[in-house]
This record gives structure tokens, sequence and C-alpha cells, in this order.
């Protein structure tokens, strides 16, 4: 367990450089190791079954060759960009893979590892597209090259026999194993990165919604859902309330704006505890909230106002040591089945300014 941590840890080391695709950076390292495996392998089955014959010897040397350049690229991922690395990767198992199926034909099944490439080359880079449809279009006519190549002239030394079984399994379990890696890693990319953009639209939305400092719905809110109830409930009656606190600036000026700030979020538990399952509270801007009523008419609403100013006027707010006596006027306009969202605004606004002419604390219908 402890091993597997360090070479994880090892395989996550950053490169050093600016804005590195990093997690992609550790996929091409696994991608390497699992490599590393199958040249290892794929070279002691060859040694099992044909080491008495002496053409093993002879051609030997790709082993060698082929892990030295894949420890080598690896070693290269610490030091170098990931792009540069992924190119020299793709060229050099091209190169690879050329002499293998040179070598041992085509049944030895190193040309799969195109799909590997093509794989690796669509999902890593982000930009090109047209690169993209001219590395794979080479890669099918060098595939296609290779194969009538070998056809008409046959493999420097042909696999045969259990040996040529066991590589063909062996060539097909790795990339196959290289192509389940690649995908999933790229797939859950995609996952997270969808999940993350529902979230953060979620989150945009929400922002775009509510009032920063009491967390209720902002005046655009307010509107969009009080328009979609009328066009959805065209015969409900609702009322309207527009409330504004009585002489708050006195409270700025005497206590300070973090007491105003404090009193408005006071207000606004008081205003949506006292509100609550009977209509909708948004903060209008400043010290003014808007109440809406689905289903009252005014009388209804007048009535509940008057109820909430009794219950405001009885409740002092604390601010250190002192006592604050908050009161609020409203002013409420009743749906006629005819008129505008913001014609009734605009009643319950100038019923409000009527209230604070006439003394402020109060409901005015
Ligand atoms: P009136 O009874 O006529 O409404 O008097 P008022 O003092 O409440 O009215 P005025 O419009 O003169 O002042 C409103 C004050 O509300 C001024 C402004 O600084 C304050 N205010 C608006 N928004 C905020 C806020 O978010 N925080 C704090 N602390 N004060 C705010
Ligand atoms: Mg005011
Ligand atoms: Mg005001």
């Amino acid at each position: 367990m402890q091993v597997w941590n360090r070479i994880w840890k090892k395989l996550n080391q950053e490169s050093g450089f600016d804005n590195e695709p990093q997690r992609t950076v550790v996929l091409l390292r696994c991608v390497y190791l699992v490599l590393l495996i199958y040249y290892t392998i794929f070279f002691a089955l060859m040694g099992f079954y044909s080491l008495a014959e002496e053409g093993f010897f002879r051609i030997s040397w790709i082993a060698v060759a082929s892990v030295c350049a894949t420890v080598w690229l690896l070693w290269r991922s610490y030091r170098q960009r990931f792009r540069r690395n992924l190119i020299l990767f793709i060229a050099l198992e091209i190169l690879w893979l050329i002499g293998f199926v040179f070598v041992f034909g085509w049944s030895c099944g190193a040309q799969q590892i195109m799909f590997v490439l093509l794989a690796l080359v669509y999902f890593s880079f982000y930009d090109a597209l047209l690169q993209k449809a001219l590395f794979t279009v080479g890669l099918f006519l060098l595939r296609f090259t290779l194969f009538v190549y070998l056809q008409r002239f046959g493999a420097f030394s042909e696999l045969q026999g259990r040996l040529l079984i066991m590589l063909q399994v062996w060539s097909s379990l790795s990339f196959f194993t290289l192509m389940g890696i690649i995908c999933g890693f790229f797939s859950s990319n995609i996952e997270t990165a969808d999940k993350n953009l529902v979230l953060y639209n979620q989150l945009l939305r929400e922002q775009a919604s509510t009032d920063p400092l009491t967390g209720i719905w902002n005046r655009r809110h307010m509107l969009d859902h009080l328009e979609n109830d009328m066009e959805q409930h065209p015969q409900m009656p609702f009322s309207l309330g527009m409330g504004d606190i009585d002489l708050f600036k006195r409270v700025n000026d005497t206590y300070g704006h973090d007491c105003g700030d404090a009193v408005l979020k006071w207000l606004t538990e008081l205003l949506q505890k006292a509100l609550e399952g009977k209509g909708q509270l948004c903060r209008w801007g400043g010290e003014e909230f808007l109440l809406y009523f689905p289903g009252m008419n005014g009388d209804e609403a007048t009535h509940f106002l008057i109820d909430f100013l009794l219950l405001l006027n009885k409740a002092p707010f604390r601010w250190k040591s002192a006592e604050l006596h908050i009161s609020m006027t409203f002013g409420v306009s009743e749906y006629d089945f005819r008129s505008e969202s913001g014609v009734m605004i605009k009643q319950a606004d100038e019923k409000l300014y009527i209230g604070k002419n006439k003394g402020r604390n109060q409901v005015v219908f």
C-alpha cells in the first residue's frame, strides 16, 4: 500500500510549468507505465517461446529500445511541457508500431496502438480540429500501407503457433486496458465539468435573484414571480403592500451604518416569520420592501399589515446597550383584474407616501 502511495505521489508530481493540464499529464504517465509492462511482458513471452530460435536475439534490440524510449518519455514528462511530451510520444509510438509490424507481422497486434493515439490526440488537445482530422487520415493511410505491404512481402519474422496467440491476447488486453483508462478518465472529466457547470449556473441564478444583505428575493425576482403568477392564474385575486422604514436615516446617522444593516436583517426576519405561508417578500430597494399577498383582497392584506405593525411596535430592536423603536409605513393596492403589475406597484407606492405624510407608522389602503 505504501509503495503504491509513493508511486501515485510520484505520478502526480507537477512538472513546474504554468497552465499545464496536470490531470492529463498524470494520465499520460499512467499510459507510459502500462506500456512499460506491455513491452516487458511482450518480450518475456517471446523469450519464453522462442529463446532457442536465433531470430529472437537478432530482433531483441527492439525490446530494449522500446523500454528505454518509454522510460525516457516518462522521465521527460517531469521536465517538458505536456504538449511536447505527447507529440514526442506519438512520434515514437508510430516508429515503434511500424518496426513491430515489419518485424513480427500484422498478427502481433501492435497496430492497435493507433486507436490509443487517436483517443489521446482527440481528447487532450482542445483546438486544431483540422490537424486532428489530418492526423486521423495519416494514421489510416499508414495502417493501410502497412497492411498491403505485409500482404505482398510478409514480415521479417512472422509469429506462429502458441506465441502468436499469446501475443495477440496480450496486445489486445493491453490496448483495451489503455483505451479503458483513457476513455474512463476523459468521461469522468466531462461529467465533473458538467456537474460544476450546473452548480455554477444555479449559484449565478441564485445570486442574480437574491438581495445580498438580507438574503431575500430582489426586485427583479419578485417582478418575474408576480408576472408569472398573473399569467398562470388570471382569475386569482391578490394584493400588494409597499413598506418603508420610518426615519431610517436617523438610525444610520445615530448608530452607524452597521446598525442600519442589522435593522434591515432583523426586520426581514420578522416580516418573513409573519408572512409564512401567506405571501412573498422582496427587498424593493434601500429600506423599502414589497409584499405580495396571493389570494388576499386589499382589506385582508391591510389587516395583516396592521397586525404586523402592532407586533413591530411591541418588539424593540436591541443594538449594543440601546433599544430602538422601529416602525414602518405601508401602502396597499388590490388587483382589479385589469391593471398591469407596474400600475399596482405605483398605486401601493402612492398610498405609502400618503401614509408618510399623515405621520408614518400606519397602513394606507
Ligand atoms: P422616511 O420615514 O420618510 O422614509 O425617512 P427615511 O429617513 O427612512 O428616508 P430617507 O429616504 O431620507 O432615508 C433612507 C435611508 O436609508 C438613507 C439610506 O442611507 C438608508 N439606506 C438605504 N439602504 C441602506 C442599507 O442597505 N443599509 C443601511 N444601513 N442604510 C440604508
Ligand atoms: Mg424610510
Ligand atoms: Mg425610502
